[in-house]
């Protein structure tokens, strides 16, 4: 049997993920761009934390050729070389490699870096096969995993050894090795049988979301009980297991939430629930001009800029409707130069352009509220008006997550991506999916902490504008509910004119 570290991990998690990688390989889904963001963020860490011990010699990885690392790891260790970055070992069949290996005396120690804010059990399971092939190989003294310091704040240059915190693990690692062998026997036997029987269950997405979901999850219709608005996990499986899956299997003494009967009960009639009080109640609250609001934000595991902390959002870009009593609607945005800290300009701008008075609505204001909170702690000279305007929010999600308007295909989600195409169903101008290469907020923060990294102006200035057009998106989402709510409980409305585009 040959296995890498990963392949070890995903064994530990479920058997039938690692036969099915081994077996039908072509089942497994292509990484998200999430995922793919997540592996980059690894890499950087990983990059960053090599400055711990400078000076190092580099194991090249080549997928097509393993031998040649272990013979140059053989190599450099025999040549007394001391650091060494992704030291290879291979002891029956078993691969791993080592982040930072660092010669101590007569000893080695091994250092597994990570780019979390602390120490997961998943770490040490990773940990403790790397231990147990590499000490088998060469005195190992001690394990330490390396991760990063939330509380770090950047000042000037970097500092990694500020930056990176380290956990001796050793202890913990030597008394996991008596479970190494017998968790290899159970792999092998697996590996050597038929695909094995596991049905899903909470493992399918702890300690990481398996890739083989699609395959596996296929006999979930949709909606099904795993749709139920904030149901804990553990609970849905309980009534998987009990063969209740879909809305129809549910029984009527099942104890469920307003939310979770709304949701079951529309899917039944395939009408929306309406409840005009809750609606109007919001509605009565808003005042003119209205400035319909929200900010995009990227982070960093490792800090760019000063005063900067590893995995702080920072805000980069917002996009702003203003929406006039006389039923005018103007725009205005800002994106940040994605080279410098945007926050110093972000603030003047957003100061400038949202109205001195009426309301700010955002779509789940806790998130813009914090930022502009944040925004206050680093701009003494302007915190008070920041935080003023923070007395100005009201959440347009309310009338939704109060039970006043309810649609069956709102699936048990009230974001503004699921309530958007329930309410205006094939409306080009509402429409995410039209948008060029940013189409969530994922895709928006992903995309800006990269485009600094982008060589070509031309390149840099379309992605630019994609995330314009996601922006400004998601505040004309906020206006067209806005206006449907508002019709809906017939308060008096003028309508809504052509949009006007302000600097
Ligand atoms: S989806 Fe779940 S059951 Fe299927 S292979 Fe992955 S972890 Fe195992």
């Amino acid at each position: 049997m040959t296995l890498s570290k990963s392949q070890y991990i995903r064994g530990l998690q479920c058997h039938k993920s690692l036969w099915l990688l081994k077996n039908r390989p072509e089942l497994r889904e292509e990484p998200d761009r999430a995922q793919e963001s997540l592996f980059d963020t690894g890499y950087s860490a990983g990059e960053a934390a090599k400055e711990l011990f400078p000076g190092g010699v580099e194991i090249e990885f080549d997928a097509d050729n393993f031998k040649g690392m272990l013979d140059k790891t053989k190599e450099l260790i025999e040549n007394g070389t001391e650091v060494i970055y992704e030291a290879s070992f291979s002891v029956n069949g078993i691969f791993v490699m080592i982040d930072l290996l660092v010669k101590r005396d007569d000893f080695w120690d091994m250092y597994e870096v990570k780019a979390s804010t602390e120490v997961k059990q998943y770490q040490l399971n990773d940990a403790s096969i790397q231990w147990h092939v590499v000490s088998q190989v060469i005195p190992l003294d001690k394990a330490y995993i390396v991760y990063i310091d939330k509380t770090y704040e950047r000042l000037g240059d970097l500092e990694v050894d500020k930056l990176f915190k380290r956990k001796d693990v050793t202890e913990m690692l030597l008394e996991m090795q008596e479970q190494i062998e017998p968790n290899l026997e159970e792999m092998k036997e697996v590996l050597g049988g038929d695909m094995p029987d596991v049905d899903i269950g909470g493992h399918c997405s702890d300690p990481f979301g398996c890739d083989f979901k699609q395959h596996c999850w296929k006999h979930i219709p949709s909606p099904s009980v795993f749709n139920l608005y904030w149901m804990n996990w553990s609970k849905k499986f309980e009534m998987y297991y009990k063969g209740i899956i879909s809305y129809q299997d549910i029984p009527k003494d099942q104890k469920l939430s307003f939310t979770q009967q709304l949701q079951v009960s529309t899917a039944r009639t395939k009408e929306p629930h309406i409840n005009p009080d809750v609606i109007r109640s919001f509605v009565q609250e808003v005042e003119y001009p209205i400035n319909f609001f929200d900010f995009e934000t990227f982070f960093e595991a490792i800090p760019r800029f000063s005063n900067q902390r590893p995995y702080q959002q920072i805000p980069f870009q917002y996009s702003l409707h203003i929406l006039h009593e006389d039923g005018t609607l103007e725009h205005r945005e800002f994106l940040a130069d994605e080279h410098s800290d945007p926050r110093d300009e972000l603030i003047t701008k957003m100061l400038s352009d949202i109205t001195e008075r009426g309301s700010i609505i955002a779509y789940n204001q806790a998130f813009e509220k914090r930022m502009i909170r944040e925004l206050a702690t680093c701009d003494s000279n302007r915190s008070k008006e920041l935080l003023a305007l923070n007395e100005r929010f009201l959440d347009l999600i309310v009338p939704f997550r109060n039970g006043g308007y309810y649609h069956p295909d709102f699936n048990g989600s009230f974001s503004i991506k699921s309530v958007l195409p329930a309410l205006f169903p094939g409306d080009p101008e509402l429409d995410y999916k039209k948008l060029g290469s940013v189409q969530n907020g994922g895709d928006a923060m992903d995309t800006f902490a990269k485009l600094h990294l982008l060589k070509y102006p031309s390149k840099r200035e379309a992605i630019r504008a994609d995330l314009l057009a996601y922006c400004r998106l998601d505040t004309l989402a906020m206006v067209r509910i806005w206006e449907m709510l508002r019709q809906l409980v017939k308060v008096d409305i003028l309508p809504v004119g052509d949009e006007i585009a302000c600097g």
